[in-house]
C-alpha cells in the first residue's frame, strides 16, 4: 500500500490543495491529509474548523484521511507506516522552501521520500492567505476554496 502524508496547515482548503490532493489519488492509494499543530505558527482558524472541511471537501474519496499532528513529519509518517511525504510547488519561491525542509528529512530518514506535485496553472496563485485576507476584508473567497464549500 502506498501511503503520502500531505502536511501543511490548510488554513484554509484551498482549489490549489483539492486539486494537488485529486492528482495525487492517482499516484497513491492513500492521502493522508495531516494537519499540522505548529508550535511557532498560530492558525486563524481553529483546528476543528479545518479538519471539519477537508473531510467534507472530501468525503466521496475513501483514499483519503484528514488527521492531525505535532512534531516532526517524519516521525508522524513512520507512525502511519507512510514512505512518502507531498508538497505542492507553485513557484520557485516554494521551491527554495521546500528544499531546505526537504533536505533535512531526507538526512533524518533516508527512506522516506518526498514528492512533489506542480500546481495547476490555474490553481497556481492561490494561497491560503490570501484567501484569510479576502474574507478578513468582507470579500467573497468562493472561486478559491472548493466548490461549494462554505466556510461556517
Ligand atoms: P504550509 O503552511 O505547510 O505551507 P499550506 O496549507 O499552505 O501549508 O500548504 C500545504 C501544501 O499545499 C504545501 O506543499 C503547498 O505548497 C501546497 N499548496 C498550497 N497551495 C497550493 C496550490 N494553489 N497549488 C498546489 N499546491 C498548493
Amino acid at each position: 500500500m502506498r501511503t503520502a502524508v500531505f502536511p501543511g496547515s490548510f488554513d484554509p482548503v484551498t482549489r490549489g490543495h483539492e486539486s494537488l490532493i485529486i492528482r495525487a489519488l492517482g499516484l497513491f492509494d492513500k492521502v493522508i491529509i495531516a494537519i499540522g499543530e505548529n508550535s511557532t505558527k498560530s492558525s486563524f482558524y481553529p483546528l476543528e474548523k479545518r479538519i471539519h472541511w477537508l473531510r467534507e471537501v472530501f468525503k466521496d474519496h475513501p483514499g483519503v484521511v484528514v488527521d492531525h499532528y505535532s512534531g516532526l513529519t517524519i516521525d508522524y509518517c513512520k507512525k502511519q507506516q507512510a514512505s512518502f511525504i507531498l508538497r505542492g510547488l507553485r513557484t520557485s519561491a516554494d521551491f527554495a522552501y521546500e528544499w531546505s525542509i526537504g533536505q533535512v528529512n531526507k538526512q533524518l530518514q533516508p527512506d522516506i521520500e518526498t514528492v512533489f506535485l506542480l500546481a495547476e496553472p490555474q490553481y497556481a496563485a492561490i494561497h491560503s492567505s490570501l484567501v484569510r485576507e479576502v474574507i478578513k476584508n468582507g470579500g467573497d473567497p468562493g472561486l478559491f476554496v472548493p466548490e461549494g464549500l462554505s466556510l461556517q
